[in-house]
């Protein structure tokens, strides 16, 4: 939040009550004062998401360094979740943007210069947490759970098995994508993604680290049920990862009739949409949407509409755009853990 937004949200209220009881000096301090301590005012929802995401990192650290793989598990992290036909796919995406954007803007818009400051949060911090957050999840899961584990799932074929796996995890992020939306303490988090109104294959990066705390948990699930203690390929990994990351791209692709199935560029759009978010939710698959009557499907002929929050209740890049970069990102990921927004 940026210090010109404070009043307007959290200490407006507070000086307004001082002036109208006394009208004194006073007053108008000891409202300004206690307006100052609200601004700092942490939330407790978001302290305790933050608790839970370092016991999950704790823990996945603990079990590596006692399996002494910990330097081994964090370059397979990179390697799936940074692998090189990633970083060639958002290249060529963004060449593409050139050629056919949905919404022609310059290649340095602002939103694409702060989505880039998330890619460099992405490499340093959030590849080695996604796998540390999965490790953990899956100690925890497995020490604390492991009953869940369906021990006939162990003889089937891996053709079977892995494919099921996948859609089983898509599901539980489409879950976890869901509650998202609907439960205010992690819309908190979850609101950072969405306050981007220049969109690009770079957004797909634009998350608050703690975003991903609930995603990891919950598919985990299917994996400690169907496959226990076997990974899953690599490469499968990294295609769903690029499918998911395609999703942001400034493009009209709708994929033909395969978009049907695959969340597109076009259909993930509408769920960034201004009016409403609550369709659309769908990572890779969307059918979890058909099932839960939340699809819509693009037409190939429909404007680009407008994305981003009503009232922008996140600070953005579009209304500070003198503000360096970094240090806007800086503002955006502490803006969730203050108590009034
Ligand atoms: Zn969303
Ligand atoms: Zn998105």
């Amino acid at each position: 939040m940026s210090v010109s937004q404070v009043p307007v949200r959290a200490g407006a209220a507070d000086d307004g009550a001082g002036l109208a009881i006394s009208g004194q000096g006073r007053a108008v301090t000891g409202g300004r004062a206690r307006a100052r301590v609200a601004r700092w005012q942490l939330c407790p929802s978001s302290v305790a998401l933050a608790g839970v995401t370092v016991i999950l990192v704790w823990t996945g650290v603990m079990d590596l360094l006692r399996q002494g793989r910990l330097e081994a598990v964090l370059r397979g992290g990179w390697a799936e979740l940074a692998a090189p036909v990633l970083v060639t796919l958002v290249v060529v995406a963004g060449v593409c943007e050139r050629i056919w954007p949905a919404e022609p803007r310059p290649v340095l818009a602002r939103g694409h210069v702060q989505d880039a400051c998330y890619v460099a949060l992405h490499a340093i911090v959030v590849i080695p947490l996604m796998t540390l957050l999965s490790v953990g999840s899956a100690a925890l899961i497995g020490s604390h759970a492991g009953w869940i584990a369906l021990r006939p799932a162990q003889n089937w074929p891996g053709w079977l098995l892995i494919p099921l796996t996948i859609v089983a995890m898509d599901a539980a992020n489409w879950l976890a994508h869901f509650a998202d939306h609907r439960l205010g303490f992690l819309w908190r988090f979850h609101a950072l993604h969405h306050s981007q109104e220049e969109l690009s294959v770079l957004t797909s990066f634009r998350a608050h680290p703690l975003m991903h705390t609930t995603g990891f948990v919950l598919a985990t699930v299917p994996v400690v049920v169907l496959m226990p203690g076997r990974p899953i390929a690599p490469v499968l990994i990294t295609i769903y990862v690029c499918i998911g990351t395609m999703q942001h791209a400034n493009l009209r692709w709708t994929y033909g009739p395969a978009g049907r199935v695959i969340v597109s560029p076009a259909y993930h759009r509408l769920h960034h949409a201004r009016e409403d978010q609550s369709i659309n939710l769908g990572v890779v698959l969307t059918i979890w949407d058909v099932l839960a009557g939340r699809a819509r499907f693009p037409s190939r002929r429909a404007a680009a509409g407008r994305t981003g929050l009503e009232g922008r209740p996140v600070p953005v890049e579009q209304h500070h755009a003198a503000a360096p970069g970094p240090l806007l990102l800086a503002e955006q990921l502490i803006e969730p853990f203050q108590a009034q927004r």
